[in-house]
């Protein structure tokens, strides 16, 4: 069942800009490595912060018992702050959610900045040379918990949903092959 498997920011955040390619993530199909677009959003990752910085692993229960999961770009941690790094500004509502659905799994998990304070997010744009600050209110939340929902009832589809009709969009998707192929 589709409700024990966990919930990756990844496929929380491919939901929100592609459907289908949330989908086929979540079967585990992967066509990343030919990806052009994924390759530079790695090298521009490894390249933005030093090694010690890196990554954090989070993995959080929702009260109604569906596992979540997800890896953060980089943890200040004596900030109070989790860093996301992205290249362009193009999905920038679904980047927003995903960094949300960090800070979410930080609060589900009790887990408070120094001070008591909730944690803060920050979406970092190394070739914009901007960043944008995320926090987590309760309507986003909100939003977050009936978003989970619709994710979980579209991964319990036999079949994908339909191929979304942005072709442009689409080829810089490690999936356009087989979508249009
Ligand atoms: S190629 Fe387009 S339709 Fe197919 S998964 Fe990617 S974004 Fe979605």
């Amino acid at each position: 069942m589709v409700q024990s498997a966990t919930i990756t920011a990844t496929v929380f955040s491919y939901f929100l800009i592609c459907p289908r390619k949330a989908w086929l993530h979540h079967q585990g199909i992967r066509m990343e490595q030919e990806s052009e677009d994924v390759a530079l959003g790695r090298l521009l990752d490894e390249t933005s912060y030093s090694r010690s910085e890196k990554h954090l692993d989070l993995y959080a229960t929702t009260s109604d018992g569906i596992p979540l999961t997800g890896r953060v770009d980089r943890a200040a941690l004596k900030d109070g702050v989790l860093h996301e790094t992205k290249k362009g500004r193009s999905c920038q509502e679904a980047h927003l959610s995903q960094v949300r659905f960090y800070l979410w799994l930080l609060k589900l998990n009790g887990v408070t900045a120094n001070g008591g304070a909730a944690y803060r997010g920050q979406i970092d744009y190394p070739a914009l040379r901007r960043s944008e600050p995320v926090t987590l209110e309760p309507q986003h939340e909100e939003v977050l918990a009936l978003q989970l929902r619709q994710l979980i009832r579209l991964l319990e589809e036999p079949h994908p949903p339909a191929r979304i009709s942005k072709r442009d969009f689409c080829r810089k998707c490690a999936f356009e092959e087989l979508c249009y192929g």
